[in-house]
Parts: structure tokens; sequence; C-alpha cells
């Protein structure tokens, strides 16, 4: 008797549009608050996308290979995984590569891709600084900000009318963004973090410092400590990264609500090791960016 009715589509698009702007609001100051923001994506297409551009990264940028290193690393990252909130059950292919960069940088892309930059490591006072570093970038990762912001650009540039037409059948929206010319350029907006992106991110790196038993004030004391000491070395990250302000009162005030003070962990002789084989390595090539 009815065909499927545009103005019905509107009408549920409409509806659909107003509940996903709703989480978008939730990036306030309160605890414990790790909601994301709307995203088109699945979990799982955060790791095709996240995989792609890694695979992309592999290729251009330099990364130290040495096998202490990279067993060192990953062991830390994954560790740290296993305290990041807002998972759902769901396996991240947590993966963690070092790039041969005296820049002071890391970046996390969609699905569990984080790289951390050779300079990163070395300006680290301990290992709870650089686990500092990569449970913010996890915190990237669990809070989706890569593909929320790709959801938002959609979301401002899409035709409504194929946006209506692909909420609920996303097996095809990557191939959508293509054609549309939203490209998964890892230099484009998966690297780029707002204000509050950065405040969740730190209050999950804090969150996951806390839980896994590492000193939960160490990220945001090593963020203070190289803006400060090394202001050429970090632009690319306070890029990236823009610091949200206040974030040494912000994380004061979340630590005494994550539980009492714990003797918590600040370095190991594996870290040490780590920092030592790093400094003693070949300077970096020559126009080493983090990216
Ligand atoms: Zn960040």
């Amino acid at each position: 008797m009815t065909r499927a009715c545009p103005r019905l589509r509107k009408l549920v698009f409409g509806i659909a549009l107003t509940w996903c702007i709703g989480p978008v609001a939730a990036f306030s100051y309160e605890r414990p608050n790790f909601q994301p923001g709307f995203n088109f994506f699945s979990r799982k297409q955060d790791v095709a996308v996240g995989r792609k551009a890694a695979a992309q990264m592999d290729r251009t940028l330099p990364l130290v290979r040495d096998p202490v290193v990279v067993r060192y690393v990953n062991g830390l990252g994954k560790y740290l995984a296993q305290y990041a909130p807002n998972q759902n059950g769901f396996k991240y292919d947590w993966t963690f590569q070092v790039v041969n960069s005296n820049q002071i940088n890391a970046f996390a892309l969609p699905g569990g891709y984080i790289f951390l930059n050779r300079g990163a490591i070395v300006a680290a006072q301990n290992e709870a600084q650089i686990a500092g570093v990569i449970a913010h970038e996890e915190g990237h990762v669990v809070m989706r900000h890569g593909t929320h912001q790709a959801s938002e650009k959609l979301l401002a540039d899409a035709p409504l009318e194929i946006l209506a037409g692909y909420l609920g059948q996303s097996g095809s929206l990557l191939d959508t963004l293509a054609q549309m010319g939203i490209g998964f350029s890892v230099n484009s907006f998966f690297l780029k973090n707002s204000r509050d992106m950065e405040a969740q991110a730190d209050q999950v790196g804090t969150y996951i410092l806390y839980r896994s038993g590492y000193d939960p004030y160490a990220m945001v004391q090593f963020f203070q400590i190289i803006q400060k000491k090394y202001p050429q070395q970090t632009a690319q990250f306070f890029s990236d990264h823009p610091n949200p302000g206040n974030r040494i009162e912000a994380v004061g005030r979340e630590v005494p609500e994550l539980g009492p003070p714990r003797p918590w962990k600040t370095n190991s002789p594996a870290f040490e090791a780590v920092k030592q084989l790093l400094l003693a390595m070949p300077p970096p090539p020559k126009p080493g960016t983090g990216g």
C-alpha cells in the first residue's frame, strides 16, 4: 500500500540526529565520565581504518626496530590497555611502535595503533611518565576520538539524503566516505584533537595509571616538564594534543576520587635499560618528524 516514505525517512533521521548530537555535550568534567561522543563507525571499523593508516605510517616513518625496545613498549602498552575503560569486551588491536625521531611526540590511530617517538622515551624521567603518555594515547583510542571526529565531519559534509540512507547500514560507510573524498590521510583529522578530547584523554590516562598501579600524577607531570624544558621539540605534540589548560588542577581533583593513595610504581630497570639503548643508538635520520 505504501512505499518507503521520504518524509518518514527524514523523520527517522531527525530522531537519529537528535540522539547523535546529545552525547557530544558529554565531554564535561564530571567523574567518572567515560562517555564517548557520537560515532557512525563500529569499533570493528575503528580497527579497519586504523590498520590502514598505521600501514601507511609504517611505510613512511623511520621506526626503531630493535627487538628489546619494541618488546618493551608493547609489553607496557598492552599491560596498561587492560585497565582502559569503555572497551565493552571489544578486543582492540593494541600495537605499539617507536618512531626514530628526537621530536617529543606520540599519537594514536583508531583501533589501538599507537606510535611513540624515541624522543618521548628519552625525555621521560621514569617509567610512570612514559606509561602516562601511552595511557593518554589509549584514552584517545577507547574514547574513539578519531572516528568521532570523522563522524562529525561526515555530519557536516554529507548530504542529508545520503546520510539518512546509510544510518543503520554502516557496512558501506567506508566506501561512501572514500567516494566523498573524506579520506583517512594520517595527517588529517585523526591526529588533531580538540581541547575537550585532550581533557578526556587526560582523565582516562590518569584513571589507567591509577588502576594499573602507576603514579597517577606522572602523565601530567611529564606534559608540564616537556612543555617547559623542550619547547622546540614539543611543538607538534602540543599542536596535535592542545593543552586543555589547568591540567595539574584537573588531575589533582581527579586522583583522590579514584581511591586512596597507594605505593605507586614509578620506575623499573627495564625502562632504564631501554632508555640507555635509545641514547646509545646513532642519531635519527635527518628530517625526523613525529608526524
Ligand atoms: Zn592527546
